[in-house]
């Protein structure tokens, strides 16, 4: 990782020597993916807006080398593809498109467990006057309740938001579905599929939706970079200001994005498999050293790296100050400032208090081995079974 630049030093040890398992909150930039956006930071620093010059051109076909890169991974249009910041970049402007091209206010269903990146923009284009918001429930696995879905299509709905896989529980969804029966209804789709490109098959030139959101540092690739793929999408059209002026793309996240997708395409399925396993693994160690872990989500469709459980008795502000430096996993739930707060996927899913005060959301990734889950499980339980000790006599175990 250091033969590129003496700048890129060694992260401090209390984080080199920690297991990281935190990967949905963020990847690893993939040592492959940086060395592409080194070199294209050093090589290809033309500007892609002016093909005016040799360096412009070269700069603005490794954009369209990128494009088609994302569109590969995901069967989609590589003139659909346009980059982002991130996905909250293009969740925002897929909903502010959706506003400016539909009547006002825009009638907007959410499914209660997106992630706050789509509720909190739902929710202000309401308070602006610009959507009325309606909320698809969800069952205490955090799947979608098809009563509600249909029932909120059936009163008419210009667009829907729904996930591919959930970040903190990792619950699956059947997008083909829920798609078909929008389209039925004549209703766009919004897709945020941060948590699930390349762990997940997605085939958008099956899905016909109307808006897919990726971000680069789910993938190990870099932040700051993501895309909006959409066959409807025109930045001019948007809500606002933002189409006056094409700003000067970000030529090497562009194609480290590119590159990451790359290798999630030809490596996904196969470190699916690892994973999923590895999971099952840390999921049957944990179960047999805490007495009354709980496994929420839904088991039969759920992300190949995501673990997420519950340990009723252990709070989880107290177990994570534990493994601090020790092993690094979260809650899932904190918001912009580290603050915890109580789940709201997990209050959607409607469960009792002390499943939601004891979660712990543990994410596997590229660099996780066999004897990292090994340590982790015992100094995970050990933290839980600790804390349970010490708060016995306060809470029912
Ligand atoms: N959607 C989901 C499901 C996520 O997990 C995240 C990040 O945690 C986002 C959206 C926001 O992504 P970004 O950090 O690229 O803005």
């Amino acid at each position: 990782m250091n033969n590129y630049s003496p700048l890129i030093t060694q992260a401090p040890v209390a984080q080199r020597t920690a297991v990281y398992l935190d990967h949905h909150a963020t990847t690893p930039v993939d040592p492959r993916v940086a060395e592409v956006a080194v070199r294209m930071m050093v090589e290809e620093f033309g500007n892609a807006n002016g093909v005016e010059n040799v360096h412009g051109e070269h700069a603005a076909s490794a954009v369209a080398e990128a494009k088609d890169k994302v569109a590969r991974l995901l069967q989609a249009e590589p003139d659909d593809v346009h980059f982002t910041s991130g996905s909250t970049e293009a969740i925002q402007l897929a909903i502010s498109h959706s506003i400016a091209t539909h009547r006002s206010p825009l009638k907007i269903a959410v499914s209660r467990v997106e992630h706050k990146a789509v509720i909190d923009t739902a929710l202000r284009a309401e308070r602006l006057g610009l959507a009325a918001v309606a909320w698809i429930e969800v069952d205490d696995k955090a799947r979608i309740d098809r009563s509600s879905y249909e029932r909120i299509l059936q009163n008419g709905i210009d667009l829907v938001c729904v996930m591919a896989a959930n970040n903190e529980v990792g619950t699956i969804y059947p997008v083909e579905e829920i798609v078909r029966n929008a389209r039925e209804h004549g209703v766009d789709v919004l897709i945020d599929a941060t948590q699930a490109v390349g762990r997940m098959q997605l085939n958008l030139d099956e899905l016909s939706a109307a808006y897919v959101v990726l971000s680069g540092h789910k993938i190990y690739g870099p932040k700051g970079i993501g895309a909006l793929i959409s066959p409807i999408f025109e930045r001019a059209s948007v809500f606002g200001l933002q189409g006056a002026h094409h700003p000067t793309p970000n030529v090497s996240g562009i194609a480290a994005l590119g590159y990451a997708c790359e290798l999630m395409h030809v490596e996904g399925e196969a470190e699916s498999r690892r994973l999923s396993h590895l999971r099952d693994l840390l999921q049957e160690r944990l179960a047999r050293l805490v007495p009354g872990l709980v496994v929420n989500g839904d088991e039969a469709a759920r992300l190949p790296h995501n673990l997420h459980v519950s340990a009723p008795g252990a709070l989880n502000e107290i177990v994570l100050g534990r493994l601090r430096g020790k092993v690094s996993i979260s809650t899932g739930s904190a918001c912009n400032t580290g603050a915890q707060e109580p789940s709201h996927v997990l209050r959607a899913m409607r469960l009792p208090d002390s499943r939601i005060e004891s979660c712990l959301r543990i994410g596997l990734g590229r660099t996780t081995t066999a004897s990292d889950i090994e340590l982790a499980a015992i100094q995970i339980a050990q933290a839980i079974n600790d804390v349970r000790t010490d708060l016995s006599g306060d809470i029912d175990v």
